[in-house]
């Protein structure tokens, strides 16, 4: 089996601007694409999982997310940093167009996208990372058995020390994460069932 890091999209490899309709406004955040790189080196697939309720609210269709998906694939391949799939969900429970409007067990923190490619891809999500800025990337981590690591200022995180959510490590940013990980310097959720 396959070991894979999943990655949050906005905020997390791209800037994060709201709703993103347009391919042109994609800007890659600073040192992700060496952090994919590194990834992709050390034999982990790399997938992104993304919420783009803007589909199901209306502010963009389905195929401009494909597009700019394709778009950033391409960017990043360009760099020499590869990304293995990139999974979104379209739904929200309150959006307006009607084929979307609906609960479902993809948008994060559900764990339906990390699932998906768990068969796909023949993955081990015990031995996975999920890295994201929200804390539904952390929830859909572990909802998934994966180990999850949060973006944020150590800081101020620790203001927010209100939820329940608990990240299992937190970083500056991208390329932070992903150093600890290849380092194996943090245990992943097999290693701590070994303990
Ligand atoms: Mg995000
Ligand atoms: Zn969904």
């Amino acid at each position: 089996m396959e070991r894979a890091v999943f990655l949050d999209r906005d905020g997390t490899i791209i800037k994060d601007v709201g709703y993103l309709d347009d391919g042109s406004n994609i800007r890659v955040l600073p040192r992700v694409i060496e952090a994919i790189k590194l990834l992709n080196q050390n034999g982990f697939k790399v997938i992104v999982v993304t919420n783009q309720s803007g589909i199901a609210r209306g502010y963009f269709t389905e195929e401009d997310v494909r597009e700019i998906n394709y778009k950033l694939k391409e960017l990043l391949a360009c760099e020499g940093a590869i990304l293995d799939g990139i999974y979104y969900c379209p739904h929200h429970v309150n959006g307006i167009v009607e084929e979307y409007r609906t609960t479902c067990y993809c948008r994060k923190p559900n764990p339906g996208m990390l699932e998906a490619a768990a068969g796909e891809f023949n993955l081990d999500l015990k031995s996975s990372f999920v890295i994201g800025d929200n804390l539904a990337d952390i929830e859909a981590g572990h909802n998934a058995r994966c180990t999850a690591i949060l973006l944020r200022d150590k800081y101020s995180w620790h203001g927010k020390n209100g939820t329940k959510i608990k990240p299992d490590y937190i970083a500056r940013d991208l390329y932070g994460a992903v150093k600890q990980v290849v380092l194996g310097n943090l245990a992943s959720k097999d290693d701590k069932g070994r303990e």
